[in-house]
């Protein structure tokens, strides 16, 4: 299995894409697409195309230049197709949990790639199971398959409507069968979803970033609640479900969602530049420089400058060529891995007085380590800030974060965090300084890792369901790999 040892202290969810564009080479279009869509899922890449008769999919563990060469692509022919990286949020990162998931209803193959989680899974599953449905993976995106594959209705477009009135959470998904592309977005909005186009044919994807990629044009964000299908007669669309609270996850615009992208016509840069003008604003300090944690802090670095006319420098040196590694950690080769990501510039930081941004604290133990860093390459003084609340509250919409007793701000005051990490100063922007920075109505969003209030009910055991199911799958992956 592939070790998280080197990953963030956040893991992002996953990337979705869809294109209808006869005519053109879509498995390289897609390619190109998950490409721009990397950050999002580094563990698995996927791609499904369809001729209009039959549905090839190749799909592996790795990044998508990892997966993907000439050979495997070559045989991926059709003017139709989906594609997917993915991070488990849940589910082992093994290949059969690896996406586009291929499945029938009645005798029609469908494709289906997921971005979210849900939050009734356990429930759907154990009643499918005591349908006879038999699962081959954990991963949520199989239970929507099997819900659409059981489905008694005509037609796969009304099985898969229907699906949508079953399923609870955080979902963008992107469904192929033989001569249609389905892009449906939950009507809570939690994770992105935009619809562009391209020389008159239609695309879909998580994030703009896909689209500027392919030189499509955006056309606009897919509604919560909406699902768009795309078929030789061009591009419709139909509200499938009613939208009783937007909750779009603020954390993607704090963090996910690559500086390039546009979320809700604002530029995800631009966005972090000002949570950094609203914390320098909230927590002005005396000091030498700013810099950041790259690469996430460094938009908001730029902004604290900006407001505080402080000087930015760039302070550490990111390593981005090591990929995953395969060597599972001891306690003893643990330490290690921050520094193989991030070096300090001695001469940058020697003797100064610094500003450091940072996106969040999670454990706390990734960024003490860094503080350990700047203080060994001669810092004087750190005053840590970052640019959002304390995180307090477990994601269950799709984000890998941590359990809640892991959260160092759900045992830790603020003063003993400060003392924990070894900081001259720490402040967190406040949650105002955040909806300020984000420009919108603050009911668009979902803050619940920072308040608790969840927009979606999850159900008391949800800890322990997830726990469960994980154990289950260990059990099955050692069958598997046997
Ligand atoms: S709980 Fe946090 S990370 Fe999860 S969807 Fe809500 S804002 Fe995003």
């Amino acid at each position: 299995m592939v070790s998280r040892v080197l990953d963030r202290k956040i893991n992002e969810n996953c990337g979705v894409f869809g294109i209808y564009a006869p005519g053109k080479k879509i498995a390289e279009i897609i390619f190109y697409g998950l490409q721009a869509l990397q950050h999002r899922g580094q563990e698995s890449a996927g791609i499904a195309v369809s001729d209009g008769e039959n549905i090839l999919i190749f799909k592996d563990l790795g990044l998508v230049s990892q997966v993907f060469n000439e050979q495997n692509i070559a045989p991926l022919q059709g003017h139709i197709g989906i594609g997917h990286t993915r991070y488990s949020t849940t589910g082992m990162n093994i290949w059969k949990n690896s996406q586009p998931l291929y499945r029938m209803f009645k005798n029609e193959s469908f494709a289906i790639a997921h971005n979210g989680n849900l939050t009734n899974v356990k429930e759907i599953r154990n009643e499918q199971i005591k349908k006879g449905v038999n699962f081959e993976t954990t991963t949520d995106t199989e239970v929507i398959a099997s819900l659409i594959e059981s489905s008694e209705k005509e037609n796969i477009e009304d099985a898969i409507k229907e699906t949508t009135g079953k399923i609870k959470g955080s979902y963008s998904l992107v469904i192929l069968t033989k001569d249609k592309v389905f892009g449906i977005r939950d009507p809570h909005g939690f994770r992105p979803l935009v619809l562009g186009s391209l020389d008159g044919s239609y695309v879909i994807a998580s994030e703009t970033c896909a689209l500027d990629i392919i030189d499509a044009k955006f056309v606009r964000e897919i509604d919560p609640g909406e699902i768009i299908v795309l078929d030789k007669d061009g591009m419709r669309s139909q509200m499938m479900l009613p939208v009783d609270r937007i909750s779009m996850c603020v954390f993607e615009l704090i963090y996910f969602a690559r500086p390039d992208s546009y979320i809700h016509n604002k530029n995800m840069f631009e966005v972090r530049h000002r949570l950094g003008q609203e914390l320098a604003k909230q927590y002005p300090v005396d000091a030498d420089i700013v810099i950041s944690v790259p690469d996430s802090g460094t938009p908001a670095a730029i902004g604290y400058s900006a407001e505080s006319k402080i000087p930015y420098a760039e302070g550490f040196i990111k390593n981005r060529y090591i990929g995953r590694t395969f060597i599972q950690p001891k306690q003893e080769t643990r330490e290690i891995s921050v520094k193989l990501k991030l070096n300090p510039l001695k001469d940058i930081i020697q003797g100064k007085k610094l500003v450091v941004v940072d996106d969040s604290i999670v454990r706390g133990t990734t960024s003490k380590k860094i503080v350990k860093m700047l203080y060994n390459a001669g810092a004087k003084e750190v005053h840590m800030r970052i640019t959002c609340p304390p995180l307090i509250y477990p994601c269950y919409y799709g984000v890998d974060m941590a359990t809640k007793k892991e959260f160092i701000a759900n045992h830790k005051t603020l003063e003993d965090i400060r003392e924990f990490l070894k900081v001259d100063s720490l402040k967190y922007l406040t949650m105002d300084g955040l909806v300020k920075a984000v420009g919108e109505s603050k009911e668009k969003f979902c803050f619940a890792c920072f308040n608790g209030e969840y927009p979606v009910q999850i159900p008391k055991n949800i800890e322990s369901d997830k726990y469960s199911i994980d154990k289950e799958e260990k059990v099955s992956s050692n069958a598997w790999k046997k």
